[in-house]
């Protein structure tokens, strides 16, 4: 897809969907809103945003929207945040609960207690341009990951943006926060992807 502009799906069932949209733009890609599996052809990437991870994955589950999801990932770059992050995991705890399986990583859910559940961080990244604000809600915690996958950004020594491949996944929220990088970065990595 060399010398055009991506275009950038985000799943649009639940969550904050809209604000992705609007970072996307900002970072050089046509977002669109994506609601049914017959919408994944025309794109060339695609954000699973935040929200309640169990409520997307009822929705995918209906019309084969789960199984087109997983082969789109096979082939094409994603990138998900926080409830999307749970979405991609090969593994999710507490409690467990189905998801594709495309990230070698295990997330574990809801992972900061109901004192701390939401909170808004600087924190170190391998990101060029120094600490990244982070804003996390209810976030879940990438407790392990494999060998490849690679840490870009930390919380308390726990991956909190990471990619392996074609796949992206953050616990926070880098659309609510007004720093692009994390976006600059997806929208880097649906460039570089060879056309299928
Ligand atoms: N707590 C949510 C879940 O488990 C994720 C929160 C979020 O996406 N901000 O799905």
């Amino acid at each position: 897809m060399a010398n055009s502009i991506p275009r950038i799906g985000v799943l649009a069932i639940q969550g904050d969907y809209a604000a992705h949209a609007t970072a996307l733009e900002e970072a050089g890609a046509t977002p669109s809103e994506i609601r049914k599996p017959e919408e994944l052809g025309a794109l060339d990437g695609l954000i699973l945003p935040g929200g309640e991870s169990t409520t997307m994955l009822k929705f995918l589950e209906k019309r084969h929207f789960f199984e087109a999801l997983k082969d789109f990932c096979a082939h094409k770059p994603v990138f998900g945040t926080c409830a999307g992050a749970i979405l991609l995991a090969r593994e999710v705890r507490n409690p467990a609960q189905r998801s594709l399986g495309v990230l070698d990583a295990i997330v574990e859910r809801n992972a900061y207690g109901r004192q701390i559940d939401s909170s808004i961080l600087h924190a170190e990244t391998a990101l060029p341009g120094g600490p990244l604000e982070m804003v996390f809600i209810r976030a879940p915690r990438i407790a392990a990951i494999g060998a490849g996958v690679e840490a870009l950004a930390w919380r308390e020594g726990f991956p909190a943006l990471v990619r392996q491949g074609n796949l992206m996944a953050a616990t926070f929220h880098p659309e609510l926060s007004a720093d692009r990088r994390v976006h600059h970065l997806f929208v880097g990595l649906v460039s570089g992807a060879p056309a299928r």
